[in-house]
C-alpha cells in the first residue's frame, strides 16, 4: 500500500494497525513487544524517497549506505530479548535508531553504539521529537562493546558479523540475552539468541536473515 503518513495522522493510524496485524500473523502476539512497535511512528526514521513504503514489510536504505530493517525483524529480535523494564540493553548498530526506539520503550535503558557520526546525529533528533529520554548515544566501533557500563542485561547487534565478537560475550550478565546475526557478508545469515548460563552459552537460531555486515573500526569520514 502506498501512504504517505506525515501528510495524514489516519493513513498512519491504519497504517501502524495494518503492519501489527502483519506481525501477529507472523506469531509476534506479545502485547509489549506489540504495544511498543505500535507506538513508534515508522515513518519518523524512514528517508523522505521512501515514505510511501514506511510500513511495508521490508528493508529501507538510509544514508551511509545502510538499512533500517524489515519490521517483522526488528519485532523478532526485540521479542527475543525478552525485556524487562528493569533491563539495561546494548544496542550495536544504531543506523536509524528505529529499532533502538523500540528498545527504549520496553527497558530501563538503551546505550547504542554507531559508526557512522551522521546516523547518529540523525537518529539522536529523532528520540528528541519522540521525547525518548532513556538512550545514550555513542559514535564508534561496536564490536569492543562498552566496557565502561558493562555488564548489560541484554546485547542486541543489527549488523552481521562472521564471528561473534568475544568482548560483547564477555559483556553480558549470568542469565542475560544476546541476539546477533551471525554469517557471511554476502550470503545468508542466521539470527542467533545467545543465553549466557554458568557453563557458558546456550543457543538457538531463530531465522535466516540478511543484514548489512558489522565492519571492525569507527567510520573515517561520516
Ligand atoms: N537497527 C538499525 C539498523 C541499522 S543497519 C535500524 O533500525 O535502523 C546496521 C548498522 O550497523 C549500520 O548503521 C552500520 O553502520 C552499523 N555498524 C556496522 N558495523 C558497526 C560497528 N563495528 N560498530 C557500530 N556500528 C556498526
Amino acid at each position: 500500500m502506498a501512504i504517505t503518513p506525515n501528510d495524514d495522522p489516519e493513513d498512519r493510524r491504519v497504517a501502524i494497525a495494518e503492519l501489527i496485524l502483519r506481525l501477529r500473523r507472523s506469531g509476534i502476539m506479545d502485547k509489549h513487544v506489540l504495544g511498543a512497535i505500535e507506538s513508534v511512528p515508522r515513518d519518523v526514521f524512514v528517508p523522505p524517497e521512501s515514505q510511501d513504503h514506511s510500513y511495508s514489510e521490508r528493508a529501507l536504505a538510509i544514508d551511509c549506505g545502510q538499512t533500517i530493517s524489515a519490521p517483522v525483524i526488528v519485532g523478532m529480535m526485540t521479542l527475543a530479548l525478552d525485556l524487562s523494564d528493569r533491563d539495561r540493553v546494548l544496542e550495536i548498530g544504531t543506523g536509524s535508531g528505529y529499532q533502538t526506539a523500540i528498545l527504549a520503550r520496553l527497558c530501563r535503558w538503551v546505550y547504542t553504539i554507531e559508526r557512522f557520526r551522521t546516523l547518529v546525529l540523525a537518529a539522536e533528533s529523532r528520540f528528541q521529537t519522540l521525547r525518548l529520554a532513556n538512550v545514550t548515544t555513542l559514535v564508534d566501533d561496536g564490536t569492543k562493546g562498552w566496557p565502561e557500563e558493562a555488564p548489560f542485561d541484554k546485547i542486541i547487534v543489527t549488523a552481521a558479523a562472521e564471528e561473534v565478537p568475544e568482548a560483547l560475550l564477555k559483556q553480558v550478565r549470568l542469565g542475560g540475552i544476546v541476539v546477533l546475526p551471525v554469517g557471511p557478508q554476502d550470503g545468508v545469515q542466521k539470527l542467533m539468541r545467545l543465553t549466557r548460563t554458568v557453563d557458558g552459552f546456550l543457543e538457538k537460531s531463530l531465522a535466516d536473515v540478511r543484514f548489512v555486515p558489522l565492519i571492525p573500526g569507527k567510520a573515517a569520514q561520516l
